[in-house]
């Protein structure tokens, strides 16, 4: 793969770029690696509190789902947004924070 900053050819494996010191966003990291199977049950059981959001790690969004879950008119928002969620898992395209693919 090629450096972001740079654009210098860099091992595929690398985390920080060898050629302009600049941090790699490399795919096989942070919420990358997350089971698809993981991700389901959570929007299924939890997904009212955005658990599957924060496995997969949308941290403002999954926040945001919580504390709407937590108030009398943000439930109604709260819950199809998880019901969305849920369907958009099932279809594949729901992805990590970092845009990398649910592993099935
Ligand atoms: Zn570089």
């Amino acid at each position: 793969m090629y450096c972001m900053n740079c654009g210098k050819e860099i091992d595929d494996k690398a985390v920080i770029c060898v050629h302009c010191g600049v941090p790699v966003r490399n795919s096989s990291f942070d919420s990358c690696g997350k089971n698809w199977i993981t991700a389901l049950l959570l929007c299924f059981f939890l997904g009212g509190i955005g658990a599957h959001r924060f496995y997969t790690g949308h941290m403002g969004t999954a926040i945001l789902q919580l504390i709407l879950t937590f108030s009398v008119v943000g439930i109604i928002i709260s819950a199809p947004w998880a019901l969305i969620d849920f369907i958009c898992i099932i279809c594949g395209k729901f992805k990590t924070s970092n845009g990398c693919e649910l592993l099935r």
